[in-house]
C-alpha cells in the first residue's frame, strides 16, 4: 500500500485553504490543515451563497465549508483547531508554532485570509461588541425594533444592510461617496427596502456612549458638517486587512500586506504556496479563493515531487 510521506501544512480553513487540503491529501499528501481563530474563515459570516456554481438555490455559508472540510477529511486531511502563530520558514523542514506546540512540515500552503477592518477613530476599541460590530450575520438578532447604521459602499455593506433589515426598525447606510462600488444587483435590493435610508457623502467621525455606543458624531464629506446622531448599533463593512503578521516578514508582501506570488502560487520561499484572500485584494470571491486553494496545492505537489528528502 501506498503510504503519505511527505508532511504538508495549510494554514487556514475557509475554502482556499479547504480546496488546497482536498487536494493535498487526495494526491497522496500527509495534510494538516490548521483552523485558525475564525474556522472556515469569512463564509461563516454570510448568510446564504448565491454565487458560488452548483447550488442553484444558494447554499448557507456555514454549511458550505463544513462541506468542505468533511471533504478533505474523507481524504485523509488532519484539521487542528489551532492557530499558528508564528513561523519559522528559514530552512526546511518548516516550523509552524501554534498554541499547542511545534511542528515541521515539507511544504506549505498559506491560506490565512484577510479580516474586516475597522474604521480607526480613536477609542473606538471600547465599543466593539458593545453597539459597534463587523458582522450583522452574527450579532444581527440582538438589534430587533432598533436604528443601526452599516458603515461602506460594497457588496459586504449592502449584504450587510440586507440582512439588518430583518431585524432592526431602521438601517442607515453611510458612505463616503455619492455612488456605491457594489454590484448593481445587490444595489438594487437594498436601495428598494423600505427601511434603508442611505446617508450619501458622510462619514462617521466620532463614536459616544459611556459603557455602549448610543450615538455617532457623522461628517459631511463635501461641506465638512457634523451632527449628532443617536444609533443603537453600528455596523462595519469597508474592506479587509490580509491576515499575513504572524509570518513577521519572511514572506514578501506588498505595503498592504498581501503576499505577492511568484511563478502561479509561489512566494519568495521555495515550498511556501498561497491561497485566497492573502494574496487577492481584487475578486476576493468563495469560487477564486476555492480555485487558488486548488492551484497552489497543484504547485506544491509538483515542487514536493522534484525534492530530495535532505532539505539541502
Ligand atoms: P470593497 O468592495 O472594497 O468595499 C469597501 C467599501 O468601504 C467601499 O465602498 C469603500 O468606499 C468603503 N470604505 C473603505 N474604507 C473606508 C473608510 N475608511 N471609511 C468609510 N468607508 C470606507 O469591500 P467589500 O464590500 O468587503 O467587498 C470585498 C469583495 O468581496 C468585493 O469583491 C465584493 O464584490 C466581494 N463580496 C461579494 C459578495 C457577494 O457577491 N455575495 C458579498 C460580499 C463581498 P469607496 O467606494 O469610496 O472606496
Amino acid at each position: 500500500m501506498e503510504t503519505k510521506t511527505k508532511k504538508v501544512a495549510v494554514v487556514g480553513s475557509g475554502p482556499a485553504g479547504l480546496t488546497a487540503a482536498i487536494y493535498l491529501s487526495r494526491g497522496q499528501l500527509d495534510t494538516t490543515v490548521f483552523l485558525g481563530k475564525q474556522p472556515g474563515g469569512q463564509l461563516t459570516t454570510t448568510t446564504i451563497v448565491e454565487n458560488f456554481p452548483g447550488f442553484p438555490e444558494g447554499k448557507d455559508g456555514n454549511q458550505l465549508v463544513a462541506d468542505m472540510q468533511l471533504q478533505a477529511q474523507r481524504f485523509g486531511t488532519t484539521l487542528r483547531s489551532e492557530n499558528v502563530e508564528k513561523a519559522d520558514l528559514s530552512k526546511r523542514p518548516f516550523i509552524l508554532t501554534t498554541e499547542k506546540g511545534e511542528y515541521a512540515f515539507d511544504g506549505l500552503v498559506i491560506a490565512s485570509g484577510a479580516s474586516a477592518r475597522w474604521i480607526g477613530l480613536s477609542g473606538e476599541e471600547k465599543y466593539i461588541g458593545k453597539g459597534y460590530a463587523s458582522c450583522a450575520t452574527c450579532d444581527g438578532f440582538f438589534y430587533k425594533g432598533k436604528n443601526v447604521i452599516v458603515v461602506g459602499g460594497g457588496d459586504s455593506a449592502m449584504e450587510e444592510a440586507n440582512h439588518l433589515t430583518h431585524f432592526a426598525d431602521k438601517v442607515y447606510i453611510v458612505h463616503r461617496r455619492n455612488e456605491f462600488r457594489a454590484s448593481k444587483i445587490m444595489q438594487n435590493r437594498v436601495l428598494s427596502n423600505p427601511k434603508v435610508q442611505v446617508i450619501w457623502n458622510t462619514v462617521v467621525s466620532a463614536m459616544h456612549g459611556e459603557n455602549k455606543l448610543t450615538a455617532v458624531t457623522l461628517k459631511n464629506t463635501e461641506n465638512g458638517e457634523e451632527k449628532y446622531f443617536p444609533i443603537d448599533g453600528l455596523f462595519v463593512a469597508i474592506g479587509h486587512t490580509p491576515n499575513s503578521g504572524w509570518l513577521n516578514g519572511q514572506i514578501e508582501t506588498d505595503a498592504d500586506g498581501y503576499i505577492i506570488t511568484k511563478n502561479g502560487t509561489g512566494t519568495n520561499i521555495p515550498g511556501v504556496h498561497v491561497a485566497g484572500d492573502i494574496a487577492d485584494r481584487r475578486y476576493r470571491q468563495a469560487i477564486t479563493a476555492a480555485g487558488s486553494g486548488c492551484q497552489a496545492a497543484i504547485d506544491l505537489e509538483r515542487w514536493l515531487g522534484v525534492q530530495t528528502e535532505n532539505y539541502s
